[in-house]
């Protein structure tokens, strides 16, 4: 069923702190908080255009700490998307906050307003990344408010980063697998980016931040897709909404920022799992001229790669004549090899 979000920007509106990698304007292209006027026309627009799939939206409050605003300001934000809930049957709204920003109190009030789904940018599950990027909170204080949540029975997202300050693959990996005890509902991996006037900026101009390259990023975060996945937890996004704001040339300072960065990491998952496999056959190469691997059609250029070149590193690699065969009794994100 297709899922519409309704994004209502309020970049980095109610954040008691500045996180060090943090400039919400940059990336949302948006300078300013909405008025509730303004939130309502923008709601009423997308309503228009999705015709009957109108039902299927939510009403997402993005790029802020929402449940950090002021008390008046917050249910105010609430009662004009209710508006929509009830007029118009809209399926749901979702609030993006902090974890310390999440007590019983306020998961009641949002609750009674309407809210439904509640992503908690976390980022790590390491306390000296946390500490490190600004963030104010621990990991175990993330880990309640998660089950504080879970509690109330609202769809829970979290929101990961890989490649903060004093982060590695093995804090990244032990991030995944926290994250997949906790049993979230969806979650999204991004990699830090230096973003333009930022604390981090300032870092790695002082030769004090290095970020990732994007191969090695690539690389962490599709580790951390396989840990999250093998709970069957949706992974929603992997990477920056290229924005065009962000796309404009010195918005991004250093990073591995790349416009289609989750396929990048889908390929590397898919490249991973073939050499798994043919590591387990390789003493039976000599039999067969040519080998297959059998995917879904939906994962083709998954398995293929950029311009074919899972395939042809794996055949470099492997010393073998090595094909994809399409099969549409494969299920989805899984290989086989066939000879
Ligand atoms: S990362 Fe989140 S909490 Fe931190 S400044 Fe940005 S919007 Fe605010």
């Amino acid at each position: 069923m297709r899922h519409i979000n309704i994004p209502i920007f309020i970049p980095q509106f109610g954040c008691p702190h500045q996180c060090i990698f943090c400039n919400q304007k940059k990336i949302s292209s948006q300078t300013s908080v909405p008025e509730p006027d303004e939130i309502r026309s923008t709601i009423a627009a997308y309503l228009e255009a999705a015709g009957d799939l109108r039902f299927e939206a939510e009403i997402a409050y993005f790029g802020g700490s929402f449940t950090a605003l002021p008390q008046k300001t917050m249910e105010e934000y609430l009662e004009t998307a209710r508006e929509f809930l009830k007029r118009e049957s809209v399926r749901g709204l979702r609030i993006s906050t902090r974890p310390d920003y999440i007590d019983e109190e306020i998961l009641v009030l949002l609750k009674t307003k309407g809210v439904t789904t509640i992503e908690l940018g976390i980022q790590s599950f390491e306390d000296r990344v946390l500490q490190a990027s600004g963030r104010q909170y621990g990991a175990e204080q993330a880990e309640e408010a998660c089950r504080l949540i879970k509690n109330k029975n609202f769809r829970l997202g979290i929101q990961l980063m890989a490649g903060l300050p004093e982060d590695n693959y093995r804090y990244a990996m032990l991030t995944a697998e926290r994250t997949a005890a906790l049993k979230p509902d969806m979650v999204r991996i991004y990699p830090t980016l230096v973003i333009k006037e930022t604390p981090l900026e300032a870092l790695f101009r002082n030769h004090k931040y290095c970020p990732l390259t994007l191969a090695e990023a690539v690389d962490v975060c599709a580790g951390m897709a396989v840990i999250i996945r093998r709970e069957n937890i949706p992974i929603i996004r992997m990477g920056l909404q290229p924005s065009e704001e962000l796309r404009t040339e010195g918005n991004v300072a250093a990073g591995p920022f790349h416009p289609a960065f989750g396929e990048l990491v889908e390929q590397k998952i898919f490249y991973d799992q073939a050499r798994v496999l043919l590591r387990r056959q390789e003493k039976n190469f000599y039999k067969h001229k040519i080998w297959y691997l059998r995917v879904n059609p939906k994962d083709v250029s998954k398995m293929t790669g950029y311009k074919r070149n899972n395939i042809t590193n794996l055949n470099e690699e492997f010393d073998i004549n090595l094909k994809v065969k399409i099969w549409d009794g494969q299920p989805r994100n899984m290989i086989s090899l066939d000879n």
